[in-house]
Parts: C-alpha cells; structure tokens; sequence
C-alpha cells in the first residue's frame, strides 16, 4: 500500500503541506526554522485556504446558489484560489485587483476563467478602493456573494481548523514559537489562535512590512505607519474582523532589503523560488528565533509560513531593471540592470 497521498477530489488538494527544515534561518538563528510550504498548494499560495473556507461557509448559510457567482477584492493570490475553487464547484467569479500588482497574477486569473476587474491602487478611505469596489459589484449582481476576506471570519476558520493543527502535527508538539506578515491577518490570527489552544505558551509573533500599520498598534497601540515596501499580499492598515483578538505576544519590523536577502538565500541555497512576503516572514522567524535563544530557550523551534510562489514575481522581483527601478538590491546573478 502507498504511503504517499491520494486524494478523492480536487479540493482535496487545498492544505495537508509539507513542513521544511530552513538551513540557512536555522543556523541564523541559532535554533530550528521551519517553514509551512504554501506554495505547494493548488493555486500556489497560501490563500486557496481561505478561498475554499470562505466559498464553503457561503454554500453552508445558503448564500451561495447553483449557478451562482463569489465576487472578491484582492492582491491576486485570493482571487486565484477563489477561481480555481469556483471552477472545481460549478460558480462564476469576478476579482477586482489593485492594477499596481504583478503582471504573472493578472494573466493567471485571466487563464484560469475569472472576470478580471483593476482599478487604481488608493487608500482604504476611497470609495474606489478594490474591497468597495468588490461589495459594490457583488450588490448589484444577481445571485451573487461578496467573499469579503478581510472581514469574514470564516478566513481565519481555515487556519484554526487546518492550518495550525497540521502544524502542530508536524512538529510533534514540540513549537515554541510562530511568526508571519499579515494581509487580511487570517492566517497569523488563524494559526495564533489554533496553536494557542494547544498550548499557550507558543509565542506568537507579528512580522510586518515597513508601511503598514501593525507593528505600531501592537507595540504601542497606536495604528501609524512609517516607510513603504513593494511585497504584494501584506502590509495592513486596520484591525480586521480576522485580526481582532489575534493572540499577538510580540512584534518584529522587516525591511524589503531584509526580506529580499532571505529570497535569494533561499533560491541560491536551497532551491526554493519564493515571493518577498516568505522572505519577509523568514527574516521574522530568524528575529523570533534569536528572541527565544537569547531568553535561554532550550533548542526553540520556530515555524512561519511560505506564502507563494516566486514564479509569480519573474517580472518583479526576479527582474533586474525592475528591481533596480524600486532602488532595491538587485540580485547578482541576474546582471546588472543595464545588460537586462
Ligand atoms: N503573502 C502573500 C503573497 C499573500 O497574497 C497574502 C494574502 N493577501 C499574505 C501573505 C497574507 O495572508 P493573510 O491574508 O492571511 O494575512
């Protein structure tokens, strides 16, 4: 008998990732990082979980009809997992996108059958902000259901009820601490939460991007935001319904040059091609790691998140003109800028 998966459905696919051992972040840190391999889901990010969650919550409240359609505001990543669940279940979808993100999300969302709607990237106060954007299409639609991911908690449900079990399954119990960046915040609150349950002790930790607000709210409760920084899928500025009563015990703050440091590390050493934001995370779990050694913690074992896929950046950050655009590091195998 096979001891490797087999799956009766396609949903099926959606979690149940594999755990890695991080070389190059543990021997940083001093102690075990361990990064949850999102990626290697079926839309390759972490948010086919929170798709397939919140389109299962929608169909069990009867919101949801045969023949109808989920309309979602989104970086990319939700709206690939919405679209690809969508297919799998008989539903229509419509994505509204900032049109600031990557060209690879686009046309992926475009070849998958989604309507594919982009408006400019402005402030959440904006009437035409993606998310009022996404609630306004879905109201005026028949048959229609907004899947809203920032403020419906089902998201965060699909890391309560998989994401950190699976977790704490792969680590024998023995997780010490678990940090990652917040988008909508479902998968820090999620994972936070579900790890909490069965200990309290996990230290759970906020990594966030320079230009987001978090850090500032959970070090000294005040919502400010200083810098920028040009990963796609995070960098929050407002308590979600998914972040409130997020169990967050200390906060870390990621530079993109930071970040990008553990993306080529990564790729060059060990032959993961990930996005900014799991760079971003791994710089945190290394900061989280050095916290807990530094507090006497006995070989700590700390676990983040790989949030995607760098295939979906070739044009961004694996693009030397671009990067060099941004001002940002451009890595050195791919020349400088003006060989292209
Ligand atoms: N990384 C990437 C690449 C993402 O697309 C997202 C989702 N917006 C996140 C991280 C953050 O996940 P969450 O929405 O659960 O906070």
């Amino acid at each position: 008998m096979t001891t490797l998966p087999v799956r009766s459905s396609t949903l099926d696919l959606i979690g149940n990732t594999p755990l890695v051992l991080l070389q190059g972040p543990s021997e940083a840190a001093g102690c075990e990082i361990w990064g949850k391999c999102e990626f290697a889901n079926p839309g390759a990010s972490v948010k086919d979980r929170a798709a397939l969650w919140i389109v299962r919550d929608a169909e069990a409240r009867g919101e949801l009809q045969p023949g109808g359609t989920v309309v979602e505001g989104t970086a990319g990543n939700t709206g690939i997992g919405i679209a690809l669940v969508c297919n799998a279940l008989g539903y229509k979808c419509v994505i509204v996108m900032p049109d600031n993100q990557s060209k690879e999300k686009m046309d992926t969302l475009r070849a998958l059958g989604a309507e594919l709607v982009t408006v400019p990237p402005t402030k959440f106060a904006d009437p035409n902000h993606f998310v009022h954007t996404s609630r306004r299409i879905a109201e005026e639609m028949d048959n229609a259901v907004w899947a809203n991911q920032f403020d419906n908690v089902a998201n965060r449900r699909a890391h309560i009820e998989g994401t950190a079990p699976e977790i704490w399954d792969q680590m024998d119990g023995k997780i010490h601490g678990f940090t990652c960046a917040v988008g909508t915040g479902g998968t820090l609150a999620g994972v936070g939460m579900g790890l909490k349950a069965f200990d309290e002790a996990v230290r759970i930790a906020l990594t966030d991007p320079f230009g987001a607000a978090l850090y500032s709210y959970y070090a000294e409760g005040e919502l400010k935001s200083e810098g920028s920084s040009v990963a796609e899928g995070i960098g929050q500025g407002r308590i979600t319904a998914n972040l409130e009563g997020a169990p967050i015990d200390t906060q870390f703050r990621i530079s993109d040059p930071e970040g990008l440091d553990w993306v080529a590390r990564l790729l060059r050493e060990e032959g993961l091609c990930l996005g900014l934001s799991s760079g971003i995370n791994v710089a945190g779990a290394v900061a989280l790691g050095r916290q807990l050694v530094a507090e006497g913690v006995e070989n700590p074992r700390i676990a983040t998140i790989l949030c995607d896929t760098g295939f979906r950046y070739l044009s961004t950050l694996y693009n030397a003109e671009w990067l060099a655009a941004k001002d940002l590091p451009v890595f050195d195998w791919l020349g400088s800028a003006s060989e292209g």
